[in-house]
């Protein structure tokens, strides 16, 4: 027995609701959508809660449970996500937090969250105070977009349980407390890394002419939400396959990261609604001559959701059928596809919703019931019924003839 390949395809929040103005039906009842109902007409379909029943999933949490992660086991805040996104790679015992850079008067009061949301030289601000050694520890801090930023600390005796520099708002800066006790060393670190960023940056070229542009300087650093990857087993180890990842959003990007998957930089995927849709096809296709599974995640669903523009979403819908389109032509029986969401967002809501989502997959040995088109009620009538994210990679394993057999 051959085990086959495993191609999962994550339609970002393009699940929905019906809208009144539109017949009373969703983008993915509109759209026209011949390879995704192809998909369903020759497999098998359901709706999945993502997490479970009545919880609205977040990206993150989402897809670590579309990966057959327990959420309420591994996630442990946004700042590990954040740092395999922006490329650094964490090692064990590593704490991660996001940043901002900010400006701060003085007294350590902050009078901009995001500095004037300053656009250019956060990396050589960064690089400024990068490589930090306090005591044993090494701060290494990493520019992201605008006025974003994640910060690694590195070294003996961490632990990611403290709160916030960061205030959420105007005010005085806080001082990091540790929540248990084995977080003391981490909160007198970020702290003093705090302190001594703040004299590096307030006298940085590019913050002085920053000020005589008229402009904010980016004088502080502010982390918040720590995390660290402690509970995280790699999924190549876990499900004994190669990994690799299409992905452009920085979030999910560093969600496959962490999990130890291979993510090339696709030329064109953005993880905006301007992706290169082609590019993603041709990029999943080449991934699946190395790698025994393949993961896709396409944003751009979630992103007209969130602007409440349905017909830019019906758009979306069509274009990701053009891509799958591509991707069906050259698969044939050996790769098992599943199509999905990772979590409903209605363009009536403009966020993310608890409803179940869409499944249909297909290929491998798949059964075959009657349902012919992809949508949230189409896929409701499917012989895979209704299940929850944590499930999906175990049946998935088994329809690639991958699972082991428990028993005699
Ligand atoms: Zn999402
Ligand atoms: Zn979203």
């Amino acid at each position: 027995m051959t085990s086959k390949k495993i191609l999962l395809v994550v339609c970002d929040g393009l699940s929905d609701r019906p809208v009144k103005e539109f017949d009373r039906k969703t983008p993915l009842q509109v759209a026209k959508k011949p390879a995704m109902d192809a998909i369903a007409r020759h497999g098998i379909s359901g709706v999945m809660d993502v997490i479970g029943p009545g919880i609205v999933p977040g990206s993150d949490t989402a897809h670590l449970a579309l990966f057959g992660y327990d959420p309420y086991k591994t996630y442990t805040g946004r700042g590990p996500i954040e740092a395999a996104g922006a490329g650094l790679i964490m090692e064990r015992g590593d704490v991660a937090f996001r940043c901002n850079f900010a400006t701060v008067d003085g007294s350590f009061n902050v009078t901009d969250r995001r500095a004037g949301r300053i656009k250019f030289g956060t990396d050589e601000l960064a690089s400024a105070v990068s490589g930090m050694a306090i005591g044993d520890v090494t701060a290494i801090l990493k520019e992201g977009t605008e006025h974003r930023a994640v910060l690694v600390l590195r070294g003996p005796g961490l632990d990611h349980r403290v709160t916030d520099v960061d205030p959420h708002r105007e005010g005085p800066l806080l001082e990091s407390r540790p929540l248990v006790p084995e977080a003391k060393k981490t909160a007198e670190v970020l702290n003093e890394f705090v302190r001594r960023a703040r004299d590096v940056l307030d006298q940085h070229p590019v913050n002085r002419n920053r000020l005589r542009d008229g402009l904010l300087p980016a004088n502080a650093i502010l982390p918040r939400g720590g995390g660290s990857t402690k509970g995280l087993e790699r999924i190549c180890e876990r499900y004994r396959m190669r990994c690799g990842a299409v992905v452009g959003v920085t979030l999910v990007k560093g969600m496959c990261r962490l999990v130890g998957m291979d993510v090339p930089e696709v030329q064109g995927a953005t993880g905006g609604l301007d992706t290169d849709y082609r590019a993603k096809a041709e990029a999943a296709l080449n991934l699946l001559k190395t790698h025994d599974f393949v993961f896709i995640n396409v944003k751009a669903g979630d992103v007209a959701s969130h602007d409440g523009d349905f017909r830019t979403k019906v758009r979306v819908v069509e274009n990701i059928d053009m891509m799958m389109g591509m991707i069906l032509k050259e698969v044939h029986e050996d790769v098992v596809v599943a199509l999905t969401c990772d979590h409903s967002t209605p363009v009536s809501l403009k966020e993310h919703s608890a409803d179940p989502v869409p499944i249909a997959i297909s290929g491998g040995g798949s059964r075959v019931d009657g349902v012919k088109e992809f949508d949230e009620i189409s896929s409701a009538a499917g012989a895979l019924g209704r299940i929850r994210g944590m499930e999906l990679m175990p049946i998935l394993m088994g329809m690639a003839d991958r699972a082991e057999k428990f028993g005699a």
